[in-house]
């Protein structure tokens, strides 16, 4: 993929009277990194569903890898998938959550290589040996026969990444990886990241971690109210934001 490959216009979406998304205009070039702070119930997450499916909106449009990926609905909402194409585009995106959700009574061997062998039918002692190779990067190569409860948070959310990325997707969205972690297992998740930045991988990342979106980010984004009120580069919008409210959340996370 080159060029644009996330490209959001005047998304929408309300739950009753509640508007959750508010015209969001948001772009991810192939090959960046692209982090979202914003307080609570901005909207961040369901921003994220919306990118891989996971939520339908009322309006606005969804534009990946160059294809319009939705249609409007009778009752004019808009979907942002396709159902046939639903299956495909999906399987482009991986997502990482702040609970890692992995299979209790698999080994981490076995939960990298479920999605491959299930759902894209790869032989399994192939998708294995794949699963292996992925926790290998991700630090964890001494510990691919033990299940979730003999593995510590960080090193479980780095499984739940490895489940992702081993099925080549082209483009990662990670929902506050870090937030459900002991504060001394947030750096490992985080170097895991760092690292998948490193090899080019597209990245969207809601994160509180400051440090890291100054650091690993191309550009920042500031959501409130379901708003992007503030997106640019990570150093500006984190020493002179524009705008006040981002300023104010800035103050109260430092
Ligand atoms: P964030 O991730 O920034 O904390 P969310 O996207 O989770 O924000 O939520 C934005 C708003 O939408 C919140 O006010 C939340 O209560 C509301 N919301 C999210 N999901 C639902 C739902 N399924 N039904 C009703 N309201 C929802
Ligand atoms: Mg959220």
């Amino acid at each position: 993929m080159t060029g644009t490959l996330v490209e959001a216009r005047g998304l929408s979406k309300s739950y009753g009277d509640h508007e959750v998304l508010h015209g969001v205009d948001f772009t991810v070039r192939a090959g960046e990194v692209s982090c979202i702070i914003g307080p609570s119930g901005s909207g961040k997450s369901t921003f994220l569903r919306t990118i891989n499916g996971l939520e339908t909106v009322d309006g606005g449009s969804l534009i990946v890898d160059g294809e319009q990926v939705g249609y409007a609905l009778e009752d004019g909402r808009y979907r942002p998938w396709r159902d046939r194409d639903f299956a495909r585009f999906r399987a482009r995106i991986g997502m990482v959550f702040q609970r890692f959700n992995l299979y209790a009574h698999l080994d981490a061997v076995e939960n990298v290589a479920a999605s491959l062998i299930h759902v894209k039918r790869v032989p399994k002692a192939e998708a294995h040996e794949r699963a292996e190779f992925e926790l290998a990067r991700v630090g964890l190569a001494d510990h691919v026969l033990k299940r979730p409860h003999q593995l510590s948070g960080g090193q479980q959310q780095r499984v739940a990444i490895a489940r992702a990325l081993a099925m080549d997707p082209d483009l990662m969205l990670f929902d506050e990886p870090t937030s459900a972690l002991d504060p001394e297992l947030v750096d490992e998740v985080l170097e895991t990241m760092r690292a998948l930045a490193g090899r080019g991988m597209t990245m969207i990342v809601v994160t509180h971690e400051i440090g890291f979106a100054r650091e690993v980010a191309d550009t920042l984004s500031f959501f409130d109210g379901g708003r992007v009120v503030e997106q640019g580069d990570p150093e500006q919008v984190l020493t002179d934001p524009a705008n006040d409210r981002t300023r104010s959340f800035l103050e109260r996370v430092r």
